[in-house]
């Protein structure tokens, strides 16, 4: 039945209690129409975004917080310079989760990310661009694999970088 609802539409799960199906918004980012449940209203830089847009924005975070062009990673210029530049306003994950609250959950699964990442990027690729990465660089980038396996979210639809990364997480699994 469809909703409307980009990723109600396309099977996805969604963020925890909150209603799916409902359309509230259109992305401010990539105007795909989205419900609450694939959505989140950010107050402190008011819009509507998809989550799909969150998984670029914390990917450019983690690149602009690393001091990304230090990284000589082909994976750093497969990113836009319009989504670094609104991805480097976070600085930590902390500071992502002051405008994502509905998020806190990702939490309780980022050491154990963390972890994994050590075992899982281990292409002439992946390797040394997660290991080139700031503390917090890799915090943010684990943020964005998180939202992207909870809501089974299909490499296609997300930005190069994470694509690439996504691919070897679960090529690995
Ligand atoms: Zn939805
Ligand atoms: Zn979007």
């Amino acid at each position: 039945m469809a909703s409307g609802c980009y990723l109600c539409d396309t099977g996805h799960d969604k963020i925890s209690d909150k209603n799916a199906g409902k359309v509230l918004g259109v992305c401010e980012n990539c105007s795909i129409l989205a419900c609450e449940a694939h959505a989140q209203r950010d107050p402190n830089h008011p819009r509507w975004i998809c989550v799909l847009c969150d998984t670029s924005l914390l990917t450019a975070a983690g690149i602009t917080t690393s001091n990304g062009s230090s990284l000589n990673s082909v994976l750093t210029v497969l990113i836009s310079s319009a989504i670094l530049k609104d991805g480097s306003r976070y600085k930590t994950l902390e500071q992502f989760l002051e405008d994502r609250p509905n998020y806190s959950w990702i939490l309780n699964q980022i050491d154990e990310v963390l972890v994994l990442a050590r075992k899982r990027f281990t292409t002439d690729i992946t390797e040394p661009f997660w290991f080139g990465l700031s503390e917090q660089g890799q915090k943010l980038i684990a943020a964005a694999i998180i939202i992207a396996e909870r809501f089974e979210l299909s490499e296609y639809d997300l930005v190069e970088t994470l694509r690439i990364l996504l691919h070897d997480w679960r090529s690995r699994e």
